[in-house]
């Protein structure tokens, strides 16, 4: 299992006591949306001076700014100056170089997106790699998103690239050549390469571990009560992010890619591409599914719009099957079933192995609606073993379905977790 773990970054000289209250002071001030500097010298722990210096720095450098008065304490003291965080201080560029396309967006500092940008990989005939070609590509996005961001008056803050792969789902020299981590390898190297020039922070990473960031600080870490959850990337094959966040906010979660797509579910089944046989993945993943829907039309013979379609020749979508399973299609009822016991059948073992309650879903099956979500909750509970399955959720994830944005949100939470805040704050005071 490859694991990436978050670490603040402490250090006992004073630079870094100083960047360090400097970010307690910034993720106070993030995660409340407003603060005064009473509060934020209780929350971050630092004396009244202290705090103060250093919220007056941070106003100054441009990342927080005042805004209204708060109400007035319990003993009728003077009512105290509030300040806020600027989301719009700067931008971090996400870029999602895990697809026939480069696809890459700017985001505010809340993960709203401000431009986009999408670069065809070229197949240029002349030798040149596939992976250089991406990396190419990549670098060609990140400069039109910087572009754009200079046109607005924004200062950029890093660039976060989301690659294909899950860290080691395809162990070298195993399975189908060209998808083990030597491609994987050559595509980051290549990518890293394009963007060095640049002269800003990247931050690259498997998609699966930017989805799962991004779902800890934006998504269901934010929006629900869970702190520990998985996220399931159904996309492109199907890869597995485990979120363990232990406190209150996502600060200092643990994120680790466990390669679970490819746990064999059926011994009988076809060679995997990472050299396993019968992998979840090959049941489960949306490709899987619209397979299964294709193939499964061809043997229907009751009434079905969606199989006769299918057997003209339309090509299956998820949104398609979608719609005729709303209209009562039972060629269609009948796929969706079989699909959410396939994916049911590996989150029981997820379940059991880690007592996870709660799986989040990113990809393209939120067509399939909520009903679809309680096929598989079903499942995975009926065979579950106990506490966790009575307990055990599945949510569409409530972030758009935008794997550049993904990648944006790594950057922000590096800035104010990570080691990237120095240089942000820098580039944000220099833009002003
Ligand atoms: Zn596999």
């Amino acid at each position: 299992m490859h694991r990436y773990v978050a670490r603040r970054t402490t250090g006992s000289r004073p630079a870094d006591v100083k960047i360090d209250n400097k970010r307690s002071v910034l993720q106070h001030v993030y995660l409340q949306g407003t603060s005064s500097k009473p509060e934020a010298c209780q929350a971050a722990g630092l004396s009244r001076p202290t705090a103060s210096h250093l919220i007056d720095e941070l106003i100054d450098s441009g990342i927080l700014r005042k805004t209204t008065l708060g109400a007035p304490s319990d003993t009728g003291g003077k009512r105290p100056q509030l300040f806020e965080f600027d989301d719009d201080a700067g931008w971090a560029i996400g870029i999602d170089a895990d697809g026939q396309a480069v696809r890459g967006a700017a985001a505010n500092l809340r993960l709203a997106g401000q431009a986009v940008h999408v670069q065809p990989v070229d197949a240029r005939p002349d030798g040149t790699s596939r992976p250089e070609r991406v990396g190419e590509a990549v670098a060609d996005t990140a400069r039109a998103l910087i572009d754009a961001a200079r046109s607005a008056g924004r200062p950029v803050i890093g660039i976060g690239v989301s690659l294909p792969g899950e860290g080691n789902a395809a162990p070298a020299g195993r399975g189908a050549a060209g998808r083990g981590t030597d491609a994987a390898g050559r595509l980051a190297e290549a990518t890293s390469e394009a963007l060095g020039s640049l002269g800003l922070p990247v931050l690259m990473a498997p998609r699966i571990h930017n989805a799962a960031v991004a779902e800890t600080w934006f998504g269901c870490g934010i929006t629900s009560q869970h702190t520990s959850f998985m996220v399931v990337d159904t996309h492109d094959g199907l890869s597995t992010g485990l979120v363990n966040a232990n406190g209150e906010t996502p600060v200092n979660a643990a994120y680790s890619m466990a390669a679970l797509g490819h746990t064999t579910v059926n011994l009988d089944g076809p060679r995997c591409r990472c050299g396993n046989r019968g992998c979840w993945e090959l049941y489960a993943s949306e490709r899987a599914f619209l397979q299964a829907v294709k193939r499964g039309a061809a043997l229907w013979h009751l009434p079905s719009a969606l199989a006769s379609d299918l057997r003209a020749g339309s090509p299956p979508v998820v949104s398609e099957v979608a719609a005729h399973l709303r209209k009562g299609d039972e060629f269609a009822r009948t796929q969706a079933e079989t699909y959410a016991d396939r994916l049911a059948i590996g989150l029981v073992n997820v379940v059991n192995a880690f007592g996870l309650g709660v799986v989040v879903l990113h990809g393209g099956l939120r067509p399939l609606g909520q009903s679809f979500l309680d096929l598989v909750a079903r499942h995975v509970r009926e065979v579950a073993l106990p506490p966790a399955a009575a307990e055990f959720g599945v949510m569409f994830s409530p972030l758009p379905d935008n794997a550049p944005l993904m990648a944006a949100a790594a950057v922000i939470r590096d800035a104010l977790e990570g080691t990237t805040l120095i240089s942000a704050l820098a580039a944000i005071q220099d833009a002003r």
